[in-house]
């Protein structure tokens, strides 16, 4: 796909209300991602839809806490939920919840496995070992409506309203 078919329009995310969020139009589907509280849909996520059902509700993936925090965007009809965005190479930003009621967002780099460790990281069924994981331990935590810091972190490039 050309860069010149992607469009990003800037508006307001039905979870936070801030007008931090940018709908990304491709040829078939619409993403949108809000920098501020990370929560994401797109076209296809239809409320009460065999696609939601199917790709989040009855996914084994998708872990509980994610499912539960499930927004309904009345305006689109859509349902929307914090983003995980994974990175080759650099790491994962994700949800993670402090509590029954609280989140917060966390940034791990994507390190390389020492030596003396590698044991621990055997590919199932092979003699191949793993040579880069996710640093947990070390990994930045974030305020829920501080997505944005930690995609600064991340090094990703976030310039939308450059884009065209
Ligand atoms: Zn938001």
């Amino acid at each position: 796909m050309n860069k010149e078919e992607i469009k990003d329009i800037q508006c307001e995310c039905p979870h936070c209300n801030l007008m931090n969020c940018y709908e990304t139009k491709y040829e078939d589907i619409s993403v949108f991602l809000c920098f501020t509280c990370g929560f994401t849909s797109n076209s296809k996520m239809i409320v009460d839809s065999e696609y939601v059902k199917k790709e989040f509700e009855q996914n084994q993936q998708v872990a509980k806490f994610i499912k539960n925090m499930q927004y309904t965007d009345t305006i689109r009809n859509l349902v929307w939920y914090p983003t995980v965005l994974q990175f080759p190479s650099l790491g994962v930003i994700f949800p993670e919840p402090i509590n029954d009621t609280e989140w917060e967002w966390v940034y791990a780099q994507e390190v390389p496995i020492l030596e003396e460790e590698k044991e621990k990281f055997k590919m199932d069924g092979t003699d191949e070992y793993y040579k880069t994981k996710l640093d947990v331990e070390n990994a930045k935590h974030y305020n829920k409506f501080d997505f944005y810091t930690a995609c600064i972190d991340a090094k990703i490039i976030i310039q939308p309203t450059t884009i065209n």
